[in-house]
C-alpha cells in the first residue's frame, strides 16, 4: 500500500492555480489540470487514477474498473493497479486502508460530509464488500482546516458543541476531532487513526478555499 498527501507544488498550472492543481471544476486551464494528473499518476505507479465528482454527500461507491468517475463522495476498491483521489481545498481528505483483506477507500469530509458520517459510511462499506474488521482499518486524515482557522457561525455549530471552541465571540470548530470520534464509536482503534497537524488555511502549502476562495485543489491518494 502507498498513500501521500498532494501539495500545491510541483505541477503546470498558472496563478492563481499554482502549481499542482487537480480539479477541472475550479476554472483552471484543462490541459494542465489533465497533465497534473498525469504527473501524480506517475509517481503513484499505477495504470489508473480515479477521481469522484464530489457534492458534499454521503455516498460511497465501489470501483470495479477504474475507467469510472462517480458521483459521490467516497469509494472503495479491492483493485490492485487503481489509485483512488479525493480533492480538497480545506475538507478533510480521509484515506482508508485494510492490510488484512487488501482493500483501500477514501472520503471527502467537510463539515456536511462529516455530520452525514461519510466516513463511517465507507468504511461500513469496506466491512459490507470486502469483510473489513473495524479493529483493523487504518485511517489516515491528510492536511486540512484545523481549529486556528476554522471559524463558523452560531447555526454551523448544532451537532458539533463538544468540538466547538470559542474565541473573542467567534466559533472555532474542529472537524478533525469529531471524526475521530465518530471512527471511535464505530470501533476503529485510536493508535490506527492519524491525523495531519497542517492546517491548509495557515499554511502556505496547500491549496485554502477559505484563505483564497478562487483556487485549486489538492488530493489525498492510496493505492494497493
Ligand atoms: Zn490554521
Amino acid at each position: 500500500m502507498q498513500y501521500r498527501f498532494t501539495t500545491r507544488f510541483g505541477g503546470v498550472s498558472q496563478a492563481p492555480y499554482e502549481s499542482l492543481n487537480l480539479a477541472y471544476h475550479v476554472g483552471d486551464n484543462p490541459k494542465c489540470v489533465k497533465k497534473n494528473r498525469e504527473l501524480l499518476q506517475e509517481v503513484m505507479g499505477v495504470s489508473k487514477l480515479v477521481f469522484m465528482d464530489q457534492v458534499h454527500g454521503d455516498k460511497v461507491v465501489v470501483i470495479e474498473n477504474g475507467d469510472e468517475t462517480p458521483t459521490c463522495d467516497a469509494m472503495i476498491t479491492q483493485r490492485l493497479d487503481i489509485a483512488l483521489a479525493v480533492m480538497v481545498a480545506d475538507c478533510i481528505p480521509i484515506l482508508f486502508y485494510d492490510a488484512v483483506h487488501q482493500a483501500i477507500g477514501v472520503a471527502h469530509a467537510g463539515r456536511v460530509g462529516s455530520q452525514l458520517r461519510v466516513g463511517q459510511k465507507c468504511g461500513q462499506a469496506m466491512a459490507e464488500h470486502f469483510g473489513t474488521k473495524m479493529s483493523e482499518l487504518r485511517i489516515f486524515m491528510g492536511p486540512s482546516i484545523h481549529a486556528c482557522c476554522y471559524e463558523v457561525g452560531q447555526e454551523a455549530i448544532l451537532g458539533f458543541e463538544q468540538f466547538t471552541h470559542l474565541k473573542n465571540e467567534k466559533y472555532f470548530l474542529n472537524l478533525q476531532a469529531y471524526n475521530r470520534e465518530a471512527f471511535l464509536a464505530i470501533g476503529v482503534k485510536p493508535e490506527h487513526i492519524e491525523i495531519s497537524k497542517e492546517c491548509s488555511s495557515c499554511g502556505e502549502n496547500y491549496f485554502s478555499y477559505r484563505r483564497d476562495k478562487i483556487t485549486g485543489r489538492f488530493a489525498g491518494v492510496i493505492a494497493l
